[in-house]
């Protein structure tokens, strides 16, 4: 099995003394945290403990965001594409993305990376544990009130003086997502399979970044094709919409996809992913000191989109920045403008007010890949997002507007 486990993790249950920093989930956030601490000299030498259901790590998932410059993990990129595409009926367009670069990381390089330089510090201890909870400690000490967070997991438990959390109750979220909430809530729900044709058949240079002439189910549905050379690509069916498919659904539409574009052509699935990112502008979770929130738990998901690797990575030298200085731990990445620009499209998608394939297909053909990148990454300027804006039509765009300031208000 393509999987990977990186130390002797520990076997005693109850961990004595209390650690500066306990990292509860080992996955994207957790590990990015933990690497960034660790190569910060002030920090680097800090008691820290953490603890995940499972180091066995598996190929999981791949990361794919936009830079403009080489980033931390740089070295684990696999492929990057100065290419977009997206395609609607009888539109399509291919983009450059200068000064971006679209990468892919895969998960397990990921994991490797960070475990093994992790393994180098004897001050980072490993608990494979599942969590059940955590609560806060009291302490009245002197003439300040103290705390200090607890952390229980079958038959154990760990004090520290802070916990970054992101182990995420998905069940919880699910029902979440099934009841009426104050904002929409969609997921971006997908299945990959990473396939290799016996033959060249792709474009390598190119990332079809959205296909909509596949099946919408009735909500915003498009194939992703991410070609890692010309006879290999990662295809995701990948839908916007309230419920989840039946699992087969997934991988009907991509073979019915294959069959339509290199019907000739023999291939194999090499590898497959599936997943289930929630959209929305509701807060999942919220810290409470010394208990904090990071990575989707922590509400780093871009709610319009589901990208989350970019904001988790900003996400975390925040929070680092803040340890280095000692100011109080403030884990939010998301501006309270691009959040709000997030929520009328949530809102327009949720009541079907405009289909989904439709108003990306109008951002793309009216605007450069690289002012659409900015503004899903919310560091475009206001003139920037009213370009954007003038490619939709304000008599669907505008009351939406109104009703999310008016609900937010
Ligand atoms: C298949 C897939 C592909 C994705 N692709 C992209 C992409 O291309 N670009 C992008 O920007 N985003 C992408 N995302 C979204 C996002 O970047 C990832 O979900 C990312 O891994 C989120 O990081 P995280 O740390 O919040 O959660 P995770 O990486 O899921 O880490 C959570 C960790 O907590 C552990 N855990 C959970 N419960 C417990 C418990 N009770 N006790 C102990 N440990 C526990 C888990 O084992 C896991 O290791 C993708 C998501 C998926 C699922």
């Amino acid at each position: 099995m393509n999987a990977f486990k990186p130390m002797e993790t520990n076997t005693q249950s109850i961990h004595e003394g209390i650690y500066d920093i306990i990292i509860a989930g080992a996955g994207c956030s957790g590990l990015s945290l933990l690497y960034s601490i660790l190569n910060t000299s002030s920090l680097k030498d800090q008691k820290i403990l953490v603890v995940d259901k499972s180091f066995e790590k598996a190929n999981d998932r791949t990361w794919c965001f936009w830079e403009k410059e080489a980033g931390v993990f740089e070295s684990l990129v696999c492929k990057s594409w100065d290419y977009i595409s997206v395609h609607k009926n009888d539109f399509s367009t291919t983009l450059p993305t200068e000064p971006f670069s679209y990468k892919m990381i895969q998960g397990l390089d990921f994991y490797k990376h960070v475990m093994d330089y992790a393994k180098q510090f004897n001050n980072v201890y490993w608990q494979e544990s599942t969590i059940t909870s955590m609560e806060t400690e009291r302490l009245h000490q002197k003439n300040s009130l103290q705390s200090n967070a607890i952390v229980h997991w079958e038959e154990g438990m760990a004090k520290g003086h802070k916990v970054f959390s992101s182990i995420l109750p998905i069940d919880d979220l699910y029902t979440m997502s099934q009841t009426i909430q104050t904002e929409p809530f969609l997921w971006q729900h997908f299945k990959g399979h990473l396939i290799e044709f016996e033959n060249p058949v792709f474009d390598a240079h190119v990332a079809r970044l959205m296909d909509f002439n596949v099946n919408q189910h009735g909500a915003t549905g498009f194939m992703y094709v991410l070609p890692l050379n010309n006879k290999k690509a990662l295809v995701e069916y990948t839908l916007f919409s309230k419920n989840l498919l039946k699992p087969d659904t997934y991988a009907l539409e991509i073979t019915n996809y294959l069959q339509k574009h290199y019907s000739d052509q023999a291939y194999t699935i090499v590898h497959e992913e599936i997943g289930a990112i929630p959209m929305t502008t509701q807060s999942l979770a919220k810290s409470s000191t010394p208990i904090y929130v990071i990575g989707t738990l922590g509400n780093a998901v871009k709610a319009s989109t589901g990208y989350a690797f970019h904001f988790i990575q900003a996400q975390v030298q925040q929070i680092v920045k803040q340890l280095e200085t000692g100011a109080q731990v403030q884990t939010e990445v998301h501006d309270s403008r691009h959040q709000f620009y997030d929520a009328v499209l949530l809102y327009i998608l949720y009541h079907d007010l405009m289909e989904g394939s439709e108003i990306f297909k109008r951002i793309f053909e009216k605007n450069k890949a690289a002012t659409i990148f900015k503004f899903l990454s919310n560091t475009s300027s206001i003139w920037e997002d009213i370009r954007i804006m003038r490619s939709l039509p304000t008599k669907i765009f505008l009351p939406a507007a109104i009703k999310v300031l008016f609900r937010r208000g």
